[in-house]
């Protein structure tokens, strides 16, 4: 039942513009910022960032590269309880691989603690706001429902001065944590419960990362946010519409404060089948030990996607194959991992790696011989050029490459039969080793001398062409094979009551011991990616692989989905 969005074939720019860039456009035109863009991107530093932050870095950085403004990166750092240093150097690593800089534009909300009190302090001069003394659960019964007004608290009327003075007093530190808040005079009977008198400060008392204990109170996210894209003077603020809500509160300090009027535009959030974008979840997933971190590659983190051997293009091509639309969509899994495999396709070196190895002797090939054939790196890039393989008289091959009794239509190694080894020889098998359970252990073939490369002087056809490794020059390797971290399409546990474990793909992670790679692969360098021929794109894993006990994570399989959902429609 999931839905992608619209207009998903054509690149951006070729596309009408979408509803963003008219908006940008018509305020071009008409001056209203002396035709200046400016936006930003505001990350909280309370996680790692996903696909979906992606989507929001190439809007934010697309705009103003489109109309030659600039983008700042801010970090709304305004809860010191959640927020971290680690957070704030991966964020800022992660945009980067995306491709997009800041220059000299990174700034962060705390920095602007100081204005931001004066601002609360500017709006409670003004009987604009007041303190409140009601309990978190008073301040909940007092709220009222989507039918009914909420209760004005008790503390509303409060005098200016006594306003400012138990102010003050919060800020020195005199009262306890959650027993007072600074609240802004709204309106308790709005029909949006954002404009419900909400809490502009609260008490907490744990030092914050950036300013340690100089603060014991702090503004909530709805007070700084806006405030900040003022103080940089943004001109357009554009975010996930889940702030639409939000925006009548924050032109309402704007206004009262009598600062920059950005202009706010929501666009809808990325949604993704099989995983979930939310940092709140991904956080869980880590804290739970379900994965091995915030960079394992089943995460929909982009550094877990870098370190499955996605590249930042693939990146790109997804997000300019999804658009900007307005309203929430769910997209297809498959659309992201068709632009992977359709970018590595075009920059993976090709390789022989024999996942489930079995044995295969020629019999007449001589015991020592090595040769050294060559093989096409990438038929795709004739720029890539070749490399010689190893080929010697034990091999290995895969194990669902042979039958001792074929099944219909089964056109690989089986006895009598005749097939080609890649860039090698034809080779017939002629009879095979079992072991004392009866299990193959080795093949016996002979192999036709005049074959050499893979090519048949006589045009003598064979229907199957299978890869393979020379056993005494093979690397031994481990490879990971992953796949969906989520069986449901939409794992929406929480809506169901039910929790992470439900639907976890208990397959989407399959650890494959003793496969045999050719022996150009012994210095594969970190997430350096590859095709594996016949089996699929693969990198090697930058934390763990290392020259002698090499590991290879499996970044996309070789069969395209895509290409059948988009075609049903
Ligand atoms: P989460 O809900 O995962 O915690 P968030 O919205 O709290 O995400 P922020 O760090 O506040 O995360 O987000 C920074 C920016 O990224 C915001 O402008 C937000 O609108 C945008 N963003 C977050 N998630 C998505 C998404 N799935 N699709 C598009 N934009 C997103
Ligand atoms: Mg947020």
């Amino acid at each position: 039942m999931s839905t992608t969005d619209t207009n998903t074939t054509a690149p951006t720019q070729n596309r009408a513009p979408d509803f963003i860039r008219q908006a940008i456009e018509e305020d071009i035109a008409s001056g209203r910022y002396g035709g200046r863009v400016a936006t930003r991107f505001p990350p909280e530093p309370n996680g790692y960032l996903h696909i979906g932050h992606a989507k929001a870095l190439c809007i934010d950085f697309g705009m103003a590269a489109r109309y030659g403004g600039t983008c700042n990166l801010r970090f709304d750092d305004t809860n010191p309880e959640k927020e971290d240093v680690e957070y704030v150097d991966a964020i800022m690593e992660d945009i980067h691989w995306l491709g997009y800089d800041w220059g000299d534009r990174l700034y962060y909300a705390s920095d602007y603690f100081g204005r931001l009190y004066d601002f609360a302090e500017q709006l409670i001069k003004a009987g604009k706001a007041y303190v409140c003394d009601l309990t978190a659960d008073e301040v909940r019964g007092h709220r009222g429902t989507l039918t009914e007004a909420g209760i004005n608290s008790r503390f509303r009327e409060r005098s200016i001065e006594e306003n400012l003075d138990l102010f003050r007093r919060m800020r020195a530190g005199e009262f306890e944590e959650g027993s007072r808040t600074l609240r802004a005079k709204i309106d308790m009977a709005s029909p949006n419960f954002i404009m419900r008198d909400p809490v502009m400060y609260r008490i907490v008392k744990t030092p914050h990362h950036r300013t340690g204990t100089t603060w014991c109170i702090y503004p909530m996210y709805d007070f700084a946010h806006g405030q900040s894209d003022a103080i940089e003077r943004i001109t357009h603020s554009l975010c996930s519409l889940e702030y639409e809500i939000h925006r009548p509160l924050y032109e309402w300090f704007i206004r009262e404060l009598g600062l920059y009027p950005t202009r706010q535009i929501e666009f809808a959030r990325l949604n993704l089948t099989h995983t979930v974008l939310s940092k709140r979840y991904l956080r869980r997933l880590v804290d739970e030990g379900i994965v091995s971190g915030w960079d394992d590659p089943r995460m929909p983190t982009l550094c877990g996607m870098r370190r499955r051997g996605y590249t930042p293009e693939a990146i790109h091509a997804f997000l300019d194959r999804i658009g900007v639309a307005k309203t929430d969509s769910v997209v297809d899994f498959s659309l992201l991992e068709h632009c992977v495999r359709d970018d590595l396709n075009k920059r993976a070196a090709r390789v022989m790696a024999v996942l489930n190895p079995l044995k295969v002797v020629i019999d007449n090939y001589p015991d020592e011989a090595v040769e050294q054939l060559e093989a096409v790196n990438n038929p795709e890039d004739a720029s890539a050029g070749t490399r010689m393989v190893p080929f010697s008289k034990v091999l290995y091959i895969e194990q669902d490459d042979f039958r001792e009794v074929p099944p219909p239509k089964y056109y690989r190694l089986h006895p009598g039969n005749e097939v080609r080894l890649r860039y090698a020889y034809y080779i017939k098998c002629t009879h095979v080793v079992k072991d004392a359970d009866g299990a193959v252990v080795e093949v016996h073939c002979t192999y036709d001398p005049a074959t050499r490369g893979g090519q048949s002087p006589d045009n003598r056809k064979v229907k199957s062409t299978i890869h393979w490794v020379s056993a005494r020059h093979a690397l031994d390797a481990e490879v990971r094979l992953y796949d969906k971290l989520f069986t449901a399409e939409n794992p929406s546990f929480e809506r169901e009551g039910g929790d992470f474990t439900a639907s976890l793909n208990p397959r989407s992670l399959v650890t494959v011991n003793g496969a045999k790679v050719e022996p150009s692969l012994a210095g594969a360098k970190a997430e350096q990616r590859y095709q594996f021929e016949r089996v699929g794109y693969f990198c090697a894993d930058s934390m763990e692989s290392k020259p002698g006990a090499l590991v290879f994570n499996r970044t996309v399989s070789l069969k395209d989905t895509w290409a059948k959902i988009a075609q049903k429609g």
